[in-house]
């Protein structure tokens, strides 16, 4: 096994680390090696460009897409307010809706429930209370910073 790996074309050795040196992962010996061999190897050395240059377009892709002139008309941009408020009115409308359902298994269970305490039925009528008012606190929060949001504007 060690002599037939020994015997492996050298260029399919170069070949399998071209990546890993373009990203500077090798130690200083293996990109060395590398280098040497792309010096004096006409195809890895072709490969090498190749692999080089599609990096750049890769790079220059990605950053062309994301052109941080564009960034401010990105953070302003009005389907992503639109999505943000559609977020938020469907959180609420879940919470709502969770909120009516535990409230409609508590009202049962408080009625015809007879197996629990009082007091333990007291205790998740209070939790379920004081995460509603939390709920109804943040959610009163957000609209009033809303409100000033829009006021400044127009101050504006
Ligand atoms: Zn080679």
């Amino acid at each position: 096994m060690e002599v037939y790996m020994s015997k492996l074309n050298p260029c399919e050795a170069v070949q399998e680390q071209l990546s890993a040196y373009l990203d500077d992962e090798l130690t200083q010996q293996e990109q060395q090696r590398i280098y040497l061999h792309v010096q004096q190897c006409p195809e890895c050395s072709t490969l090498l460009q190749e692999l080089e240059s599609m990096r750049t377009d890769v790079k220059d892709a990605v950053l062309s897409s994301i052109d941080t002139r564009d960034l401010p008309t990105i953070l302003h941009d009005q389907p992503a307010r639109w999505l943000g408020w559609i977020g938020w009115s469907l959180f609420a409308l879940g919470v709502l809706l969770v909120g009516a359902f535990f409230a409609w298994e508590l009202a049962s269970e408080l009625l015809i429930g007879t197996a629990t305490p009082w007091w333990f039925r007291l205790g998740i009528a209070g939790l379920y209370l004081g995460l509603a008012a939390l709920f109804l606190s943040v959610l009163r929060q957000r609209i009033v910073a809303r409100k000033t949001d829009k006021y400044k504007k127009v101050n504006l």
